[in-house]
């Protein structure tokens, strides 16, 4: 709102929007071009049990390398994916990458660990996007049970027709399901009772605010609950310290992701992990 500042803020306001709006094409002209120029890279986060504090699977997250710029955050660039439907190709790339990958860890002896992308509601909307997973899993070889797709809870509302349809014909694959972000949309409660859902991704602000915040605390608790009583796996987000891990331990919460044990991560550091720990494990 320019009412009310002086002409130098409003100059400013109206600077910083040309900006932003100037960033905006400049990064849409360049992402057009960022897969057959091979600058996106898959990232991987390992998720790590609770119980037995060993790494049970990874969530594929996108990095974009471009030059003179570094590496590009997708909270930045997914929004513009989106907007432009790149995200199609975009996404259907970062699936087939990740599902191949898991599926090469397994031929060198990590198995049994599942393999966690995002995806767009964008996608969901796709006519062809059931087909297109179906045709990535017997591309790369990968058993659907070793995929997991991450459904944003604001996807799982009410921007996509016949969501729960689609989402049956996901699971009839064989593959699972979790709600991302989860606590962080409205109406999340009665679309829970309705999708097929196997896992929660509780939002990590909720796990931040465990030590600063008793509201905080009691909603942890609650989703970690709720889970349970309608029987569903639930996993923290961005848990960073070892009071954080702690509380969600007592609480019985089954998967923790964050920078406390690891951060997301190129396939190859990855697989130097998974190395060293097997050597350890078979001492
Ligand atoms: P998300 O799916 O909720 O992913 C978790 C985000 O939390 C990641 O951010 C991850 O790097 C970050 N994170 C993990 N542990 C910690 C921690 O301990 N502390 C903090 N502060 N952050 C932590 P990232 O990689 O920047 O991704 C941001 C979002 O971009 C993702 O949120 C997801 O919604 C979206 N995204 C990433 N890759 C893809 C993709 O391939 N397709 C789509 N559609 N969306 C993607
Ligand atoms: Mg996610
Ligand atoms: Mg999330
Ligand atoms: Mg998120």
């Amino acid at each position: 709102h320019a009412k009310g500042l002086g002409k130098n803020q409003y100059l400013m306001c109206t600077q910083a929007i040309k900006d932003q709006v100037e960033e905006q094409l400049v990064l849409t002209n360049h992402l057009h071009r960022a897969l057959e120029r091979e600058q996106l890279v898959v990232y991987y986060q390992p998720l790590v049990d609770m119980t037995t504090k060993s790494i049970v699977g990874f969530e594929a997250l996108l990095r974009w390398s471009l030059p003179e710029r570094g590496i590009i955050s997708p909270g930045l660039f997914i929004p513009i994916a989106e907007q432009t439907r790149l995200i199609n190709p975009i996404g259907e790339w970062v699936l087939e990458t990740a599902c191949r990958q898991n599926k090469l860890w397994q031929e060198k002896g990590f198995s049994g660990l599942r393999m966690a992308v995002n995806v767009s509601v964008v996608q969901l909307g796709n006519p062809n996007f059931v087909q297109q997973v179906e045709a990535i899993l017997k591309k790369t070889g990968l058993a659907p049970k070793d995929l997991e797709l991450e459904i944003t809870e604001s996807a799982a509302s009410n921007n996509v027709d016949n969501i729960v349809s689609i989402l049956a014909s996901l699971k009839a694959l064989g593959l699972t399901l979790s709600i991302d972000d989860f606590g962080t949309e409205y109406s999340s409660l009665s679309r829970l009772k309705v999708l097929p859902i196997d896992r929660i991704k509780m939002d990590m602000q909720f796990v931040h605010g465990i030590e600063g915040s008793e509201k905080d605390q009691a909603i942890v608790k609650v989703i970690i609950n709720l889970a349970k009583s309608m029987k569903v796996k639930v996993i923290a987000e961005g848990v960073e310290t070892k009071i954080q891990l702690d509380f969600l331990s007592q609480l019985l919460c089954d998967e923790v992701q964050g920078y406390y044990y690891y951060r997301p991560m190129p396939a190859e550091e990855i697989e130097e992990i998974l190395v060293s720990k097997s050597l350890v494990d078979s001492e």
